[in-house]
């Protein structure tokens, strides 16, 4: 069956679909180009598109679609700059004509075109804060600056204080206060999380001052709260992504936390609580399977300095 009849329009090859549409021969040879490409010239088979008279076609590019060469699919050979490759012999030809192609110019055609997207981008991104910066002076002409969007984010828990909370308890002396503390600091910060986010996808904030909840009518405009504080919703949403409130793929196991953590009876059960908190985080430290940002999200320092300590703490180092 022709290429073109097996991929119409309408459906799209995968790349594998692409290798194993052609007779075994053929496709060594292809994956020989295929390889030269990489390895050589550093370009991807990576902008598949539709032809009216040959079908789909691959463009060999990096990103940008800055391409070097298309292929194009035939029976029993496919096409590269205008030579068909069916044997050894062609395929030496083409890969020539490759190498020329490609001293043609490539690699100054891609910093040339790279860089112009780039200083592009730059100049985009600093229109936009621009304007931004200048919407935002507007909106707060005749308000108090000082208590516009001043959102303070619920604590981390320390390190240092986790380090001797696990030593009071390895000299079977817990200290309770600490525990407490420790505890309380993470049940605020994974409530306060839950609650912002729930809220959030809802289009609503959430007082830090008073508790007044919110219901935004824009991104941008502003929001009094009668308390005398007042909030954009785009800045609120920013600054909880920005300060690692913690969410995404892990908020199961800070749900967990928040139901859990006042229902425990004792000291020993608080415990066992938070140490299995700071197991998550240490799985997720060191598989990233929950994102490594478990972590990030419930205690203060780097992630290099949060891996050694619960490294630390399991007894590893
Ligand atoms: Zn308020």
């Amino acid at each position: 069956m022709k290429w073109i009849e097996k991929f119409p329009r309408n459906i799209k090859p995968t790349y594998e679909e692409l290798v194993w549409f052609l007779p075994e021969r053929i496709r060594e040879l292809f994956l020989v180009f295929d390889n030269e490409m990489m390895y050589k010239y550093n370009v991807y088979n990576n902008y598949p598109r539709f032809d009216k008279s040959s079908g789909w076609t691959y463009g060999y590019c990096r990103n940008y679609r800055i391409e070097l060469l298309s292929v194009t699919i035939g029976d029993d050979s496919f096409n590269v700059l205008g030579v068909t490759v069916k044997d050894d012999e062609s395929l030496n030809a083409m890969l020539e004509k490759c190498k020329t192609k490609y001293e043609e110019g490539y690699e100054e055609r891609y910093a040339l075109l790279t860089a112009a997207k780039k200083a592009n981008q730059i100049e985009r991104t600093k229109f936009r804060l621009d304007r931004e910066k200048k919407g935002l002076a507007e909106l707060t002409e005749n308000i108090d600056t000082s208590k516009f969007n001043k959102i303070k984010w619920s604590e981390k828990v320390s390190r240092n204080k986790l380090v001797k909370l696990y030593h009071s308890e390895a000299k079977g002396l817990l200290d309770e206060d600490l525990l407490d503390e420790i505890g309380y600091t993470f049940y605020t910060r994974c409530k306060q999380a839950r609650d912002t986010r729930e809220g959030l996808e809802r289009g609503e904030i959430i007082c830090h001052y008073c508790g007044t909840v919110h219901k935004a009518v824009s991104y941008t405009a502003l929001i009094a709260c009668p308390c005398g504080y007042y909030y954009t919703y785009r800045e609120y949403r920013r600054s909880c992504n920005s300060n690692n409130i913690p969410g995404g793929r892990a908020t199961e196991i800070f749900n967990a936390f928040t139901s859990k953590w006042l229902l425990c009876k004792s000291a020993s059960e608080r415990m066992l609580l938070i140490d299995g908190l700071v197991h998550e985080c240490h799985v997720s430290a060191m598989t990233g399977v929950k994102g490594r940002s478990v972590c990030m999200n419930l205690m203060d320092g780097t992630l290099s300095q949060i891996k050694d300590m619960l490294e630390m703490l399991a007894g590893n180092k």
